[in-house]
């Protein structure tokens, strides 16, 4: 092979919504002289940029070596030594159950150079769709991204009940069939059967995005009747639903009579006699 500047670049795509793609994405996309998309996730019309003639070859159906094979051969410089732009698009972020390192160890091994742009992960896109934050000061500080045992096993000390334990935010990806286990394990580490939450199917996607709000105890019983049952993400927090409570614990930062780096806290006002 002859050493050239190619690379090949793992760009998050986003959720859904081609909007969503960075514009670091969307520039390499304009670039690329080949692209491969995971097809069943990734919309083709993230491919809206792309160059008249860049190849865009579709990987469902490919395997893992497949995969590598294609992205090395389309990296490789024709005659006049021209380097090339090769994009793997994948699905939200490509560091977040993505296979990323798998692909990227043999293309180490040809010593073909690899870049990795983020993505807008499905969990932040599915928060976003219900108008939730992930954080509440005094409520929770702490985001944990999970999935339940599914054909990859679980680490030990990650079993969802264990991590359920801290009551903080939990994203729960690949799951959405795996409902019933999810409720049980939440109730097992202390959730109540009316502890709120919010499955996103489709997030961000144009015209398709579901949003169903349920609790422990309802969810599984609304998602199956909207028929909900892949591309979804679970979301298991204390923080659901804030955007109607009576009483907020506000944070610091916009708190006038908190001093930080921009802006010098306000006197506090004498309490009228
Ligand atoms: N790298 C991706 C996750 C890939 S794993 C990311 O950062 O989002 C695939 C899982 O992601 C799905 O089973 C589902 O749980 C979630 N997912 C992907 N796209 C989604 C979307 N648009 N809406 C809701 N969940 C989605």
């Amino acid at each position: 092979m002859t050493i050239t500047n190619s690379k090949v670049w793992f760009v998050g795509a986003g959720p859904g919504d081609p909007e969503l793609l960075t514009i670091k994405g969307q520039a390499l996309i304009a670039k690329a002289d080949a692209i491969l998309f995971a097809g069943s996730l990734v919309s083709e019309a993230a491919m809206r940029w792309a160059k008249e003639d860049c190849e865009i070859q579709d990987s469902k159906g490919m395997d893992l070596e497949a995969i590598t094979d294609w992205l090395i051969e389309k990296s490789e410089s024709n005659s006049n030594g021209k380097s090339k732009i090769v994009v793997r698009l994948q699905t939200g972020d490509p560091g977040l159950y993505g296979a990323l390192i798998e692909m990227v160890q043999p293309l180490d091994a040809q010593g073909v150079d690899v870049g990795v742009v983020p993505g807008v992960s499905s969990a932040m896109a599915s928060a976003a769709a219900g108008v939730q934050s992930l954080t509440l000061p005094e409520v929770t500080q702490t985001v944990i991204l999970t999935r339940t045992e599914g054909r990859t096993p679980m680490p030990d000390s990650e079993s969802l009940q264990e991590l359920a334990q801290h009551h903080c935010t939990l994203c729960i990806f690949l799951s959405i069939t795996l409902l019933k286990k999810v409720q049980s394990e939440l109730l097992a580490a202390g959730w109540h059967e009316d502890s709120p939450i919010l499955v996103v199917h489709k997030a961000s996607w144009p015209n398709e995005e579901k949003i169903i709000n349920g609790t422990i105890s309802t969810i599984r019983e609304k998602c199956k009747a909207e028929k909900i049952n892949n591309q979804a993400m679970i979301i298991a927090s204390p923080t659901i639903g804030a955007r109607q409570w009576p009483e907020l614990k506000k944070s610091k930062l916009y708190d006038k009579e908190f001093s930080h780096r921009f802006r010098k806290a306000k006197k506090k006002q004498e309490a009228p006699s």
